[in-house]
């Protein structure tokens, strides 16, 4: 029977997300892709009834972090939030861009 991964063994195997910047944003499904698992848990990201529409999304490794291993982790990993707020990644890079001061 496999072991009961530890939070040293989480935080050993998932080093590449210490201090990673996360977008807290919805699951949009597209085919094939019909849902996210969470890398800790796999639970499903979807947006159908009994399961999670968001979670945390790492650019870098494209991988999904679900709300409850999200509270779980967050101390240990020392995760930096985005809020996406219901914006596409495209849509939130765009608005950053406005919000630069413009060089005179
Ligand atoms: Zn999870």
């Amino acid at each position: 029977m496999a072991r009961k991964r530890t939070l040293e063994d989480e935080l050993r195997l998932k080093a590449y997300l210490i201090e990673a910047t996360l977008h807290e944003k919805e699951y949009v499904p597209s085919f094939p892709k019909e849902f996210a698992l969470c890398v800790f848990c796999w639970g499903h990201i979807s947006g159908r009834a009994q399961e999670y529409s968001e979670g945390f999304h790492d650019e870098e490794s494209q991988d999904w972090i679900c709300p409850d291993c999200f509270e779980k982790y967050a101390a240990y990993f020392a995760w930096k939030v985005i809020p996406m707020k219901g914006k596409t990644f495209a849509e939130f890079l765009a608005e950053e861009e406005e919000l630069e001061v413009p060089i005179i």
